[in-house]
């Protein structure tokens, strides 16, 4: 029977939420909530159980160089659960920080090498030349995106077969500035540079609403092999 309560995880909730990321978890909340669904948000943080496949969604924001650095040792421990969840094409959005910490590294501008999931073929350095800051446009498949973005982490995609860009850039940089692109789609996830919230963008956050009911129908019929 199904039930009418969706399940999200915010991955450090406290520690990755910058430029107003939480604002996309609050538009998910307020479009399921239109379609007749409660949502329970838990804030999954330093030392806490977590296991992907509980939940219909997963959330990661951004964070300062210094809460990736605080974070990241503890991220590992659940290294395998969202591996299997993601490849498992289940959704999960990841904004700036949270997306840079889902390839294998993060080169800082203080030279510290911040060790990612190595979950998707991806990786990240700083480079002397540019912070990315302000508004930026791009094409998406559901239609043009307006966004915020502030990095100083450039993205690379190290396998261009397996990954496809969120969308081609209109205006600012996105993944970094040479290669036009920003973000990442690979199944049901999705990767991206982009505050405001991204989420403010009703055509990709009705795209994930899908992706969400989706994956709670099928997770309530027949909950997943873990
Ligand atoms: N600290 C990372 C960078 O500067 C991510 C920034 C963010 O999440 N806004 O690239």
């Amino acid at each position: 029977m199904e039930t009418k309560l969706i399940k999200i995880a915010y991955l450090y909730e406290n520690l990755m939420n910058t430029y107003g990321d939480s604002g996309d978890v609050k538009i998910l909340r307020f479009l399921l909530k239109r379609q007749g669904y409660e949502t329970q948000v838990t804030n999954v943080s330093l030392g806490d159980d977590f296991d992907a496949f509980d939940y219909d969604f997963i959330f990661f924001g951004g964070g300062q160089d210094f809460e990736q650095t605080v974070i990241a040792k503890d991220l590992q421990r659940h290294q395998a659960t969202l591996s299997k969840y993601i490849h498992a094409g289940h959704p999960m959005l990841c904004i700036c920080g949270g997306y840079q910490l889902m390839g294998s590294y993060y080169k800082t501008n203080s030279g510290i090498t911040i060790k990612g999931l190595n979950i998707l073929p991806l990786h990240t350095i700083f480079k002397a030349d540019k912070r990315m800051i302000g508004d930026t446009r791009y094409m998406t498949e559901w239609g043009e995106v307006r966004a915020f973005e502030n990095h100083s982490g450039q993205t690379y995609f190290d396998n261009t077969d397996q990954l496809h860009p969120l969308g081609n850039m209109i205006a600012g940089y996105g993944n970094n500035p040479q290669d036009g692109v920003e973000g990442l789609r690979y199944r049901h996830f999705i990767g991206s540079y982009s505050h405001g919230p991204l989420l403010k963008n009703m055509n990709v956050a009705n795209a994930v609403v899908k992706m969400i009911l989706a994956h709670h129908q099928e997770r309530v019929a027949a909950p997943a092999t873990k």
